[in-house]
């Protein structure tokens, strides 16, 4: 300031005397410097106050991430610093057309109702769709003081005399390298010279609203990459639920239908089908098992689908593991039929996923958009082939299971039967082929039973043998045949007298053995009596006897005993053969008690 008054001061005096020295040599006069000295001085008074508003507006950009509230900020304030009829913020699409994004625009009053340029114009610029943003994508300004004056085409100067537009001032905004779109001041009232200083401040907000719209940007994504890693995590919690559903149930019915409806609000999808091919159709013929369906959609259940094409064409990609994804199906070149069959079911946009039993295409699962396009995302897709692979094993699981089953059932059958065998197996092996009666080898087993039990019980064990008097004159004088028959009349006829717990047995050609179990003599006694007039009973006429009896008849020995350790087994037997030929020796037709001293009875 000191400086400035002495230089003034000084100029005063020597003002005429200087002006003439510097017209000599040719310089600038003091006049004229100090006119200049003002221009500048104004110059950088305005360009303080620009850069002021233009701190004033970066510090508004950055204060928000709200973009909205930035674009319509940033326009209004642009407009009264620049003095500009309107400032509007025009953004591209990507095939380089445009509009005039909604609320970042601001008309100073009087320019309000300009109708045709505004909120939501879309300006088709041709020239900068055909050069992909133009001269904008190098980050040039572009200018004009009277579009009338500026020697522009007569189509461009149409379109913008048709949106009212005389001057315009333009920069481009940028996110990182790309052209995002176009901030611009216009002026409508009359052509309007921009100052490079103006240029330069529009130029400087353009630049940072494309910081903004990038910091948008990039919280935008963040908020949906945390938003998709919410759904993935609650996709996984619903796979993890499925796998242990699987584990616990081998219900498939109650599977497909648990799953479907979680997997359709997993994916927010309007249908969840479980569809199954006909096994023999080739893959041409096949319905939906199970769905979960929203109640304002068609229910695809248990309709029967014919589609040849697919078991001709596609049946064999899903068998490989083809997933297929429309995000639209009207962008799919898909053919009419197929097109139909969606159409039939409302389907806008689906997935729909390969579901193995092993090696073979088991059927189908469907996730179906109705009521929209839609953009399946890699999270979605994953899910869904995670599921369909965990569908796959369940199906397995339960094929296994069945054939386990029927196995273990035919197995059991086999085990049955075999039994049953065995049993008929024993049963012949025990029983004497000619009168069905036990034969020797049971009648051996029994006995040694028997006779451990009476052993341990210390009760009586009788042993009766028999034997027919006279049979081979019988089977002599008869024949063998009728001989047979006379063995088996014999055998049922004592063993109706018998108790359950005695057991008659063949001993071996025409004698027969009794075991009586817990029988004393006595009681022994009255047994053989009565078996022998069971026989006498019979009146089976035998015409061949040497004791002058014409029936046949037999003859008895008894033996009763209550075993000790001294014994054996085999001595019951012997006394009772021993008793029964003394039967014999006496005449026949008789029973021998085998206690000392032999009793006889005639
Ligand atoms: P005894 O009164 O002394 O017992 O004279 P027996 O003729 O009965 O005795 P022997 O032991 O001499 O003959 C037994 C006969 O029984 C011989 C045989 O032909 C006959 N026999 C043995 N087993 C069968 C059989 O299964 N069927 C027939 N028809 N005869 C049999
Ligand atoms: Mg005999
Ligand atoms: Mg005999």
């Amino acid at each position: 300031m000191l400086y400035k008054k002495k230089l003034f001061g000084l100029a005063t005096i020597l003002r005429p005397f200087l002006n003439w020295s510097y017209r000599l040599l040719g310089l600038p006069s003091l006049d004229e410097l100090e006119a200049k000295l003002q221009v500048e001085t104004i110059k950088n008074e305005q360009m303080k106050q620009q850069q002021n508003a233009l701190y004033r507006v970066l510090s508004k950009i950055r204060a928000s991430l709200d973009i909205d509230y930035v674009f319509r900020t940033t326009t209004k304030e642009t407009c009264k610093l620049l003095g500009a009829e309107r400032v509007a913020v025009y953004r591209f699409h990507e095939d380089w057309g445009g509009e005039f994004v909604s609320d970042f625009e601001f008309a100073e009053s009087g320019w309000i109702d300009e109708e045709k340029l505004g909120k939501n114009t879309v300006w088709i610029d041709s020239y900068l769709q055909e050069n992909q943003g133009g001269r904008y994508r190098e980050n040039q300004t572009l200018v004009v003081a009277d579009v009338l004056e500026a020697g522009l085409s007569q189509c461009h100067v149409d379109v913008l005399l048709q949106f009212g537009i005389r001057a315009y001032a333009t920069a481009p905004i940028f996110t990182q390298h790309k052209l995002w779109g176009v901030l611009a001041a216009y002026q409508h009232s009359k052509p309007r010279e921009w100052h490079d200083s103006e240029v330069e401040f529009l130029a400087q907000v353009a630049t940072h609203l494309g910081f903004a719209v990038q910091q948008a940007e990039l919280l935008a994504q963040t908020q949906q990459k945390a938003k998709d890693l919410e759904k993935t995590s609650e996709q996984q919690q619903i796979l993890l639920s499925v796998i242990s559903t699987i584990r616990e149930s081998l219900d498939l019915d109650i599977l497909f239908k648990t799953t479907a409806r979680e997997v359709l609000k997993a994916l927010n999808a309007d249908r969840v089908g479980v569809f199954r091919f006909n096994p023999e159709s080739n893959y041409c013929l096949g319905q939906f098992v199970s769905e979960s369906v929203l109640p304002v959609y068609d229910s695809a259940l248990a309709h029967p689908i014919y589609d040849r094409c697919f078991g001709e064409k596609y049946a064999m990609d899903y068998q490989k593991g083809r997933m297929q994804v429309l995000n639209n199906i009207y962008e799919a070149n898909l053919k009419d039929c197929h097109l139909q069959l969606l159409e039939q079911f409302q389907i806008k946009a689906q997935i729909v996923a390969p579901l193995m039993n092993g090696q073979i295409l088991w059927g189908l699962l469907c996730i179906h958009e109705c009521d929209r396009y839609r953009e399946w995302t890699n999270n979605e897709l994953q899910f869904v082939e995670q599921l369909a692979a965990q569908f796959s094993i369940a199906l397995s699981h339960s094929d296994l299971l069945a054939q386990t089953r029927s196995q273990a059932e035919k197995l059991s059958q086999t085990l049955q039967d075999l039994k049953t065998a065995n049993l008929k197996l024993e049963k012949l092996a025990r029983r004497d082929g000619l009168t069905g009666i036990a034969n020797r080898r049971y009648f051996d087993i029994i006995f040694h039973r028997n006779w451990k039990a009476a052993q341990e019980k210390n009760h009586y064990l009788t042993l009766i043998l028999f034997d027919v008097d006279y049979f081979k004159l019988f089977n002599d004088f008869y024949g063998h045949p009728i001989g047979d028959q006379c063995l088996i009349n014999i055998a049922r006829s004592v063993q109706k007298i018998l108790r359950s717990t005695d057991l008659l047995a063949r001993y071996g050609g025409e004698e027969f053995a009794i075991i009586l179990p817990n029988t004393n003599p006595e009681q022994a006694n009255r047994v053989a009596d009565k078996i022998q007039s069971t026989v006498r009973n019979l009146m089976i006429p035998h015409a061949n006897t040497l004791n002058g009896k014409s029936i046949v008849t037999i003859s008895l020995g008894i033996a009763s005993q209550i075993p000790n350790s001294h014994q054996l087994p085999q001595d019951l037997i012997t006394e009772a053969d021993q008793a029964l030929y003394s039967a014999k020796k006496q005449g026949r037709d008789q029973w021998v008690s085998w206690v000392q001293p032999l009793t006889v009875i005639s």
